[in-house]
């Protein structure tokens, strides 16, 4: 079965949908607009339930089949937020808000789902519910975990969740997933080293941070080379040293040091916490001077569920007839969030031959819609299929 005809001729519109949102970007948990564009069409198109406010800008809502004799729910979900980067397409329909775009494809992912919506509402062939999830914050905020602490899974009995991000470098409209770990946990640490300033012609009266802050960055390299096993998957990056001396002829009082720690399972995302903490100690106690490390766990690894990715795939099969496995992606993913509650599954679709996300020239690519779509549509009627 390729895409469904429904999504190829819904494409003019859902492209409109698309590049609407892509003119108007909202960053974080600020999706006022688009919260309330989603939420409007949801129910333009008949949704049982809408509701607005999960997650502070979250909206949900709900779409029951023709029959109900399964008692199964399954989340569909998309992300609807923009990224903080001044967009550089030249494309008409490029964001009217300087500093702000969507350049994640995060307006593709909502225009997909709300095309779904659109069907699965005009349609009802399921027996079963859907409750389609569309959450703010995904780059960074946490608006999925939200999302779950507002009760959303209890509350609509949510059993299986799924979620779908857009790839470039891929076919469009082709697949890939894989089952277990697929997006990494990300964390960030602060780190504040104190010596003792003063003249920098006179360096024996002092506790130079700045010679400290040389030798932490570079013990912390040895956690990967050193500490972990040479077959899991670490990243440790200090991204961002800051002196509280500005001049040349100063020592510095104090240096600030930030970074971010990408793993695949807890034991490497403990390993990195301890030995971060216990490096820079050490080095700081070394030159006579102190460190204040502060760690901070981020979104989790984020585990596709074996059974629902190897449906998944199936049904990506069935849809492009091009899935293959995905390779592991140290980039983090709000989404796993909802694994952690419900059993699962995350796919990727093409975007074609697009510049990478997060950079200023990415745009979605609308001729994957009909693909994303119908896998939305395929996965509720092939796992609750009419009675
Ligand atoms: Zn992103
Ligand atoms: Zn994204």
């Amino acid at each position: 079965m390729p895409v469904k005809n429904r999504f190829a001729e819904l494409l003019p519109e859902i492209t409109e949908w698309r590049r609407d949102l892509h003119e108007h970007p909202e960053i974080l948990f600020e999706t006022h607009r688009t919260s309330a564009l989603v939420a409007e069409k949801l129910r333009a198109f008949g949704c049982d339930e809408v509701v607005e406010g999960i997650g502070r800008t979250g909206v949900v809502g709900v779409i029951r089949g023709k029959t109900n004799g399964s008692g199964k729910v399954i989340g569909l979900r998309a992300d609807m937020d923009a990224l903080p980067i001044h967009e550089q397409t030249g494309a008409p329909h490029a964001s009217k808000t300087d500093g702000a775009m969507h350049a994640c494809g995060h307006d593709g992912h909502t225009s997909m789902l709300l095309g779904a919506a659109k069907y699965l509402s005009e349609t009802r062939n399921f027996d079963g519910t859907v409750v389609v999830i569309f959450q703010p914050a995904e780059e960074g905020g946490g608006g999925g975990k939200e999302m779950c602490d507002d009760g959303m899974m209890d509350r609509w009995n949510i059993q299986e969740v799924y979620g779908m991000h857009n790839w470039p470098g891929r076919a469009v409209g082709s697949f890939a997933i894989r089952p277990g770990a697929f997006f990494a946990a990300t964390d960030q640490f602060d780190i504040t080293l104190t010596g003792k300033g003063g003249h920098a012609a006179k360096p024996h009266e002092t506790v130079d941070t700045g010679v400290m802050a040389a030798h932490v960055i570079t013990a912390l390299q040895t956690i990967v080379s050193r500490n972990a096993d040479p077959v899991d998957q670490i990243v440790v990056s200090v991204t961002s040293l800051e002196s509280s001396s500005k001049a040349f002829n100063v020592i510095p009082q104090r240096v600030h040091l930030k970074g971010t720690v990408r793993t695949m399972s807890d034991d490497m995302r403990a390993l990195a916490e301890r030995r971060i903490k216990e490096i820079t100690e050490g080095v700081c106690t070394t030159f006579g001077g102190s460190a204040d490390v502060t760690y901070h766990r981020g979104y989790p690894v984020m585990v596709n569920h074996e059974e629902q990715t190897e449906f998944a795939a199936d049904v990506a099969r069935a849809v492009s007839g091009d899935c293959t496995e995905a390779p592991l992606v140290m980039g983090g993913e709000d989404f796993a969030f909802m694994l952690e509650e419900r059993p699962g599954a995350y796919i990727l679709v093409g975007n074609g031959d697009t510049a990478p996300v997060h950079h200023p020239e990415y745009d979605f690519t609308d001729e994957a819609i009909p693909a994303g779509c119908s896998w939305w549509a395929e996965i509720v009627e092939r796992r609750m299929p009419a009675a």
